[in-house]
């Protein structure tokens, strides 16, 4: 029988910034997003203030209850080297580990006998190399792992872990707790759920298949056979992920219009969100740079770079978007610039931080995949948005900063992987 663990951080991004600044401890502190300055981490003691995700910081940073909190910016580069140090103090103790997102790993743990002293030790370990807090759930599905992990999170009683592997254990929880708990149940279907007197898991669990079908769709049946013991979410092979996708290019000549750095900014966007559907990937965070020749300081020497935390996609439109805004808040006029690029990260598999019954947007999801299997097969961006324009004389294509496949790694720069 499989047995499958969720090992997650508790407030992540937090606690890599308290690693490694003890003065933190026991302190309210909150990371802020990048660029918009709202909340997207917070430690317990945040929470107790009533901070919430999101919350601007220009509105709450001058009232006066939250004069003791410490409000940090994101360190993207830190938290991905925080778990990728997690993830290789686990693949130490367990041969099959899953990064899920950056701080959420699915755990291999079929056939180990004593699965309570492995997880405890599993926290140990985490805790006292990457100085990182987690708490880990078990139970024979990954969604019964995913719920065993909420349930070690919101009981301190229970020390960080939570095993649901045994069916009364299981029985016990779904009785009392709400549907909504369920990973992967939306808002919307809790609602039709309620509506049809299915308010605990133990309803869900017990529904008639057909039912669960007609309210929340073949992944809700499936998350049903899941919470029921049988699992029909594996773990996918152990293909390294990918923590960024950068697409980045030195200009043949320099570029001092604002309508061609639109251009050129819009195609690195296009690619790089093109990347990440080949993938399988959404990104939840981007960056654009541009600047002008450290060697030709005589025109003036600028680099600007603006980032943003967005909502997970990889729909090339949205991308755009977001990169034409962010270009236009770092151009200045009357410089030669000679090289820019988009980065995207906070990476997360499709449709996984999405609720998975909440409805996407399909027209714009199958508009993506249209795009992508007509380049597929007519070539590289014989369709793409208008915004990346049809001149580009910026990029003759013997001016590209290096020869042969060098150029295309300048492309698409992995930062890491786990
Ligand atoms: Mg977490």
């Amino acid at each position: 029988m499989p047995v499958f663990g969720l090992i997650d951080a508790n407030s992540f991004y937090c606690s890599c910034q308290r690693a490694f600044d003890p003065a933190l401890k026991r302190r309210p502190v909150v990371v802020l997003s990048n660029n918009d300055g709202c909340a997207i981490a917070r430690t317990k003691e945040a929470k107790a203030l009533g901070i919430k995700m999101g919350d601007a910081w220009h509105l709450i940073r001058k009232d006066r209850k939250l004069a003791g909190v410490e409000w940090l910016s994101s360190n993207y580069p830190l938290y991905a080297d925080m778990s990728r140090r997690v993830f290789e103090v686990l693949t130490d103790l367990v041969p099959r580990v899953e990064p899920y997102s950056i701080d959420e790993m699915f755990l291999d743990l079929s056939g180990i006998n004593d699965l309570e002293s492995l997880c405890v030790k599993l926290r140990q370990d985490v805790s006292q190399i990457t100085k990182i807090p987690t708490c880990v759930g078990w139970g024979p599905t990954k969604t019964i792992a995913k719920l065993a992990n909420a349930i070690a999170k919101d009981r301190p009683e229970l020390e960080g872990v939570c095993d649901l592997t045994g069916a009364g254990a299981r029985e016990r929880y779904y009785r009392n707790l709400d549907v909504g708990e369920v990973w992967g149940i939306g808002r919307r279907s809790v609602e039709k759920l309620h509506a049809s007197n299915i308010r605990t898991i133990s309803h869900y669990v017990d529904a008639d298949e057909k039912l669960i079908r007609a309210i929340s769709g073949i992944l809700g049946e499936r998350i049903q056979s899941e919470l029921r013991g049988d699992s029909c979410l594996r773990l996918s092979d152990m293909a390294p992920q990918r923590q960024g996708v950068s697409c980045t290019r030195s200009f043949g000549r320099p570029i001092t219009e604002p309508e061609e750095m639109r251009e050129a900014v819009c195609g690195f966007a296009t690619r790089a969100a093109e990347k990440l559907r080949g993938e399988g990937l959404e990104g939840g965070h981007i960056a654009v740079f541009i600047q002008t020749s450290p060697h030709a300081r005589q025109w003036g020497w600028y680099s600007g770079q603006r980032a943003l935390s967005i909502p997970a996609t990889n729909d090339t439109l949205v991308m755009v978007r977001h990169a034409t805004r962010l270009l236009r808040e770092i151009w200045r006029p009357g410089y030669r610039y000679i090289k820019a690029g988009v980065h995207l990260t906070d990476l997360s598999p499709d449709g996984a931080q999405a609720s998975l019954l909440e409805p996407r947007n399909m027209a714009a999801e199958s508009a993506m995949r249209a795009m992508d299997e007509i380049n597929q097969r007519y070539g590289k961006q014989v369709l793409r948005p208008a915004s990346i324009g049809v001149n580009r004389n910026w990029s003759p294509r013997q001016n590209m900063l290096s020869p042969r496949y060098t150029t295309k790694l300048a492309e698409i720069m992995v930062a890491g992987t786990f």
